[in-house]
């Protein structure tokens, strides 16, 4: 029998949940570190410290051992076999699906359609969503905070149909700047796609008041870019109030190459399908096919089931440490880190002066010093973080800077590792200026 054989919950949870249960706030940040163990390694002869988490984040031994006994005992096509394995392999790719869903405390599995990551999440909505509600004439609303993914999209469906796009300002202090928001929204407002936290200035966005704003003012389809949300902040979409949420798991524990878009179920049965291939199909006729229902008519070909099974494994480990005490341990990381920062000479961070308002990003400039330099320096400290536009060209350009130093924390990340951040960026300015 596939769940006598099989036991895919009762392993995943001893194995993910079991082996970090009990620890509540704070957080047992050298317990975590035990499932990290990639992070225990040298570089250049120096530990490393690992402060580019909104690009990517490491994974625990518990998704990479759910990943690897999937491959070693279950895989095969799912959905359409009959034999052992097809169900084994279909019972752990839906129960993925459960697990993820009841994580985001969506209405059921069905309002979650899995994807590749966040980008695709963004590129079917818009596309869905724009063919489904947008015509000529019409107004999209994102934001000057926009990551790419969640920009490029809505500018290609607008030019596909002839809409406007509109962008709310931000504030000196990089905040959405509200009062502009409410200005933009009007009768033609079709979609309104912001996102949840912003990647290059880790600002937290006040997600429910815009959805009271939006409804208030507009009939417009409210999505969120959840990508740097959901890994850092508790989510429950219904409590958000959007009608999409869109997010990566390769930054929240998970392996690359799998995300997920949350909708609301009416709206995912009134989209058209965004690709065309097999799964998605309800029956195939010569000249024309029907589809199969939300969320597989979204899902054309075979998925990444073991990055499914793997999202669903970090969405467990996540559980067991628990989100609040990720957020709060985040907090007290970037509050240290910005009072640290602070007294470096010359140096700026970009973002809310509040470490309250942010989930664990600070982008910084040192004056006279280029970005990418400082990041090359604290490299060679053995200090991973990201320099750049972040792919959030409209931000630097707001702030007119060419690119920022970006550390970015996660659950793993300690003290002491802010305390050699410093120092190492310290150490680049008088390399660089002195
Ligand atoms: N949105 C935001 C805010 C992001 O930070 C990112 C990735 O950095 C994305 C979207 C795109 O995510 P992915 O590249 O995983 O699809």
């Amino acid at each position: 029998m596939a769940t006598s054989t099989y036991g895919w919950t009762e392993r995943r949870t001893s194995a993910g949940a079991g082996a970090v249960a009990g620890r509540r706030a704070p957080l047992d940040v050298a317990a975590v570190r035990r499932d990290f163990p990639i992070l225990d390694q040298t570089v250049d002869g120096k530990p490393l410290v690992y402060l580019d988490n909104a690009a990517s984040s490491q994974k625990p031994r518990q998704v990479v051992e759910a990943i690897g006994a999937y491959y070693l005992r279950d895989h095969a096509n799912v959905h359409r076999g009959v034999h052992e394995l097809a169900r084994r392999a279909t019972e752990a790719y839906e129960y993925a699906r459960e697990r993820v869903a009841r994580w985001l405390n969506a209405a059921g599995p069905h309002e979650l359609v899995w994807t590749r990551g966040a980008t695709e999440a963004l590129n079917l909505v818009a596309f869905s969503v724009g063919r489904a509600r947008v015509g000529h004439g019409d107004e999209i609303v994102v934001s000057e905070m926009e990551h790419h993914s969640n920009l490029v999209p809505w500018q290609l469906l607008a030019e596909r149909r002839g809409a406007k796009l509109r962008h709310v300002g931000l504030t000196d202090d990089g905040r959405l700047d509200l009062d502009h928001l409410a200005a933009l929204l009007g009768s033609r407002t079709r979609v309104v796609s912001l996102p949840h936290v912003s990647n290059a200035l880790g600002t937290i966005n006040p997600a429910r008041d815009i959805a009271a704003l939006v409804r208030e003012r507009t009939g417009a389809v409210y999505v969120l870019d959840g990508a740097q949300g959901a890994p850092h902040l508790p989510v429950d979409v219904r409590a958000l109030g959007c009608d999409f949420y869109a997010f990566s798991g390769h930054k929240m524990c998970g392996p690359t190459g799998v995300g997920g878009l949350w909708g609301r179920r009416a709206l995912l049965e009134e989209m058209p399908p965004y690709q065309g291939g097999g799964e998605m199909i309800e029956r195939v006729y010569a000249n024309h096919s029907t589809w199969a229902e939300a969320p597989h008519k979204f899902e054309a070909g075979t998925p990444n089931i073991a990055g499914a099974v793997g999202l669903a494994a970090a969405v467990e480990y996540l559980d067991g440490v628990g989100l609040a005490a990720i957020h709060g341990h985040e907090r007290a990381l970037t509050r240290n880190a910005m009072v640290l920062l602070s007294g470096v000479e010359g140096l700026r961070i970009l973002g809310p002066a509040n470490a309250e308002e942010r989930a664990g990003v600070v982008p910084f400039v040192i004056e006279g010093a280029s970005a990418q330099d400082v990041a090359t320096i604290l490299d060679a400290e053995g200090i991973a973080v990201r320099a750049g536009h972040h792919c959030a060209q409209l931000v630097v350009d707001r702030y007119g800077v060419p690119a920022t130093t970006r550390a970015s924390f996660y659950l793993y990340n300690t003290v002491e590792e802010v305390r050699r951040l410093a120092e190492g960026v310290t150490a680049a300015r008088r390399i660089l200026l002195e």
